[in-house]
């Protein structure tokens, strides 16, 4: 074991992770929960998690100093599997739906990420702003422009975070300025993801923004890419929109389906994750379980640009990995509490309320199940990364009231349907208490 160093700590309070594949529905007994628990954490890593007399015990008389939550809850790190950096400059843009917002909003913002300075500032302001929310690790889009690529990888490692993110690739069918070509598309990601790739707590992820922006050429090479080095991950939107899937029809007149596009590119497999998976037949859901692809379900921002309710009993009933994304820009929110709660309320439309266990489950170990890190983040047990999210039910007068005589399961309940960053009380990264920079912008 690492010796002891000044940021190794006991955190006491109520302990509460997830076990494997959660169910919608389950109750407590898919949770670990210790009321009067411990986490022993030493470089970086859990050494000890359990009850706290049992943690204090264990760790002798010369355990290290003692960050006291009693009151609160201690839970994993949250994790935001599909979310776009430059898109945090247009936030909460009236009016369109999808491609036309795209148009009107996220391109420009994206062209103005041409200047390095812009994607730099962005890309510090983004990063604390997702640790202000308790979010320790993403799986982040960043723009056409290799450096912001570099820009939100260089910003993680400063925090220490566990980041996976890529340069989109668009060689069609958007602004010229944000064009690259289906050749310097893949050499770009290729020169990224050899400087990135395992770097630390990093990860490159090949991001074909979407089918209708990538030539056939293109798709190509990020296949081949993805097949010369099978451990990155893939990133990229899928069936969001009615008329995004009738234009993905025009342009790909042989495929079976949307799906079958990135199929036959060799683009669905485990470590690729899929934004949105609204529009889709059961038989296509399947498919992309049978492949190991995993759906980012991102209920904000499907309900902000009126893009569709995604059909999560059928999701989950067929086994797809999926996990949470806030996608902004498109998204409202960077807090996941938040994003849990219209998950909860898209479940209940379809007569499938999420439980407290799943809602944990969607927010933690759903997102590591799909980057294929439930070894490393995503729940409490000795060896695992230490990043870790304290919730504070007292951080508003309204949720202080709701849970003044609660169980755990139901002041989490509480804070998945109440809650946003005010009730992060503190946010952990490999076992260091994080503080939010805010970036100087204006
Ligand atoms: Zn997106």
């Amino acid at each position: 074991m690492p010796n002891t160093d000044r940021h190794d700590c006991i955190i006491r309070g109520t302990v509460v992770s997830c076990g494997p594949d959660v169910a919608p529905q389950a109750g407590t007994d898919a949770l670990d929960v210790f009321t009067d628990g411990a986490l022993h954490i030493a470089g970086g890593v859990i050494r000890n998690v359990g009850p706290a007399t049992t943690v204090f015990a264990q760790a002798g008389s010369d355990h290290p100093p003692v960050h006291d939550f009693r009151g609160r809850l201690v839970v994993p790190g949250f994790i935001d599997i599909h979310t776009h950096c430059p898109q945090t400059n247009i936030i909460a843009s009236y009016g369109e739906a999808l491609l036309a917002w795209l148009h009107r909003y996220a391109f420009p913002a994206e062209e103005r990420f041409a200047d390095p300075e812009v994607a730099e500032e962005t890309a510090q302001f983004f990063m604390d702003e997702l640790l202000r929310n308790g979010t320790t690790s993403a799986l982040i889009m960043g723009t056409v422009h290799a450096h912001s690529a570099d820009a939100i990888l260089r910003a993680a490692r400063a925090r220490g975070m566990r980041v996976a993110a890529g340069k989109l690739m668009m060689d069609r069918n958007c602004p010229e300025p944000l064009r690259d070509t289906a050749a310097s598309g893949v050499t770009q990601s290729r020169e990224l993801l050899r400087r990135w790739h395992g770097a630390g707590r990093l990860t490159y992820a090949i991001s074909p923004r979407f089918a209708p922006t990538s030539s056939e050429e293109q798709l190509t090479g990020a296949g081949q890419l993805a097949l010369e080095c099978p451990e990155a991950y893939v990133q990229t939107h899928l069936a969001e929109n009615t008329a995004e899937v009738a234009w993905v029809g025009e342009l790909f007149p042989w495929a079976e389906d949307y799906l079958a596009v990135y199929e036959y590119f060799g683009l669905v497999r485990p470590g690729a994750v899929f934004a949105h998976c609204i529009h889709m037949t059961p038989a296509a859901r399947q498919r992309l379980a049978d492949h190991g692809g995993a759906t980012a379900f991102a209920p904000s921002a499907n309900l902000f640009l009126g893009s569709g309710l995604m059909d999560y009993p059928t999701q989950a009933a067929l086994g797809v990995t999926t996990g949470l994304g806030t996608d902004i820009g498109a998204g409202t929110s960077f807090s996941l509490l938040r994003t849990a709660a219209t998950a909860y309320q898209i479940g209940a439309l379809y007569g499938l309320p999420l439980s407290a266990a799943h809602l944990l489950y969607l927010t933690t170990r759903g997102g590591a199940k799909a980057l294929g890190l439930e070894d490393c983040i995503g729940h409490f047990a000795p060896g695992m990364e230490a990043d870790v999210v304290i919730l504070d039910p007292e951080a508003s007068p309204l949720a202080s009231r709701r849970t003044a005589v609660t169980t755990p399961e139901e002041t989490l309940f509480a804070l998945f349907t109440l809650g946003d960053e005010r009730h992060i009380a503190a946010t952990y990264v490999a076992g260091q208490p994080v503080t939010a920079h805010r970036s100087t912008h204006g």
